[in-house]
């Protein structure tokens, strides 16, 4: 008989949540709180964290690098990227569940954990715009000798480089452009708001070979594994965003970078391919951190609410309190299962040859935009408190809004969705 906290979990990968979950949570308290415990302030204060560059300090760096490797080598840094790029091969339906529990224990705002201080790139559990990932499949047998056991043992960093200042939702705008030369490829072009890209060893840098391709929106845009230390890479700029002192975004400047044949990720002229099995991985697990993320609120929220006495009573007395939380649990409920069909979906591709594209977006836009509304609810369930630094809460609300925008913004989820709906894939 499953107790309470099985609930949702498909019989058939009970087993591997239950042991995932417990191990994962396990892990991160025994090995990474007491890390941040020993580094005190200068995880909590963004004048300590942040170099006037807007670059995190190298003693954050290091600690972030020290987690990986902790977490890659007790299973679970990679644990949801493919065996071939150095994964486990976990499917994404127990995805939902790790990163729900890891989000739900820990909330936003834990460097060392899980997203915090403007950082889209977590730690202990890595995604596409850091680490392996199903966006990597594609490359060659040479660069999965030379690259990727650092890559996956967490010593080393990727990032994902496609938007440029005047290519954002149009991809297709992009105007690096990458020129064969005898062996090698020669980069030339700019990159802005790339997660991790001041921190990133190999970035994986998407530059048009085929201008005519592009014009008739027929391929023509390939992915190379760049080196950061290559002569003419450089990172310009770390973008802080939404009120931080700096961050993990950044923009890059190519010049004349010169790469081997054998760094081309994925099919020549087909990087658009490579970038939407990144991107549709990063836009899944967007949604199911949220679950974990809407949790935390309502949470701390039912916590509070029964503690804080006003007029004689605790204000979940009051049914104002209580609608909110109500409706805290209503779209916790919507997402959470809106996720997990999704992610059913995503796990019978391999059978189905259908690739729920318009799930996909339903449940990134619904997740992100919902949380929002979640935190903005826990903020006002805890009055003046819930604007304070010394809760995570406004945290989780910065997080979530910075989260409409990459991965494909709201008005680009809608075109996605009511496109496939207009091709004929009314299903639901
Ligand atoms: C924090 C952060 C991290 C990021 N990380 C990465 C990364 O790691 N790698 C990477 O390559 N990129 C990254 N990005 C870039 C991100 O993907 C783009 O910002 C996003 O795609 C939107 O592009 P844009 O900013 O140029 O806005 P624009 O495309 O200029 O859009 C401006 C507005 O117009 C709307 N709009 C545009 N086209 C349409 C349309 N056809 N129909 C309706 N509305 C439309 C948009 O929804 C938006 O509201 C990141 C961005 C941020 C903010």
């Amino acid at each position: 008989m499953p107790d309470a906290s099985d609930i949702g979990i498909p019989d058939d990968i009970r087993d591997i949540v239950k042991g995932s979950v417990t191990g994962m949570l396990q892990f991160v308290e025994s090995e990474i709180v007491p890390m941040e415990q020993e580094m005190g302030s200068l995880l909590v204060d963004e004048r300590k964290f942040f170099d006037e560059s807007g670059r995190a300090v190298d003693e954050v760096m290091e600690a972030r690098r020290q987690v990986r490797m902790k977490s890659a080598k007790a299973g679970f840094y990679g644990m949801f990227a493919p065996e071939s790029v150095g994964g486990g091969g976990i499917g994404i339906r127990t995805m939902l569940f790790v990163e729900e529990a890891l989000y739900r224990k820990f909330g936003p705002g834990r460097p060392l954990i899980t997203w915090a201080k403007g950082f889209l790139s977590q730690p202990v559990l890595a995604s596409f715009v850091d680490g392996p990932s199903h966006m990597l499949v594609g490359i060659t047998e040479s660069v999965r000798k030379e690259f990727i056991p650092q890559i996956a043992n967490g010593d080393k960093t990727v990032c994902f480089a496609l938007s440029e200042a005047d290519a954002g939702s149009d991809v297709w705008a992009i105007k690096t452009k990458a020129k064969r030369d005898g062996d090698d490829w020669v980069i030339n072009g700019s990159k802005q708001w790339i997660t991790n890209s001041p921190y990133a060893d190999y970035p994986i840098v998407f530059a048009v070979t085929d201008e005519d391709a592009v014009k008739e929106r027929k391929g023509g845009i390939s992915a190379f594994l760049v080196e950061a230390s290559d002569p003419g890479y450089s990172v310009d700029s770390v973008l802080p965003v939404m009120g931080h002192l700096g961050g993990d975004c950044g923009s890059m400047v190519l010049e004349n970078v010169r790469v081997p044949a054998d760094r081309v990720v994925g099919e020549l002229g087909q990087g658009f391919r490579t970038a939407m099995f990144g991107i549709s991985e990063g836009r899944i697990s967007i949604a199911a951190n949220m679950v974990g993320m809407a949790e935390f609120a309502l949470d701390r929220s039912l916590e509070y609410s029964q503690q804080r006495m006003s007029f004689g009573k605790p204000i979940s007395d009051y049914q104002a309190i209580q609608f909110m939380l109500a409706d805290m649990a209503i779209d916790i409920y919507t997402m959470k299962y809106m996720v997990l069909q999704t992610s059913t979906l995503i796990e019978a591709f391999p059978k189905t040859g259908r690739l729920p594209v318009k799930e996909i977006s339903i449940a990134k836009v619904y997740a992100v935009e919902r949380t929002q509304d979640i935190y903005d609810k826990a903020i006002q369930v805890h009055g003046g408190m819930g604007l304070s630094n010394e809760l995570p809460l406004n945290e989780g609300f910065r997080i979530c809004r910075t989260l409409r925008i990459p991965d494909g913004t709201g008005e680009i989820q809608r075109r996605t969705i009511a496109r496939q709906m207009l091709r004929g894939d009314t299903a639901f």
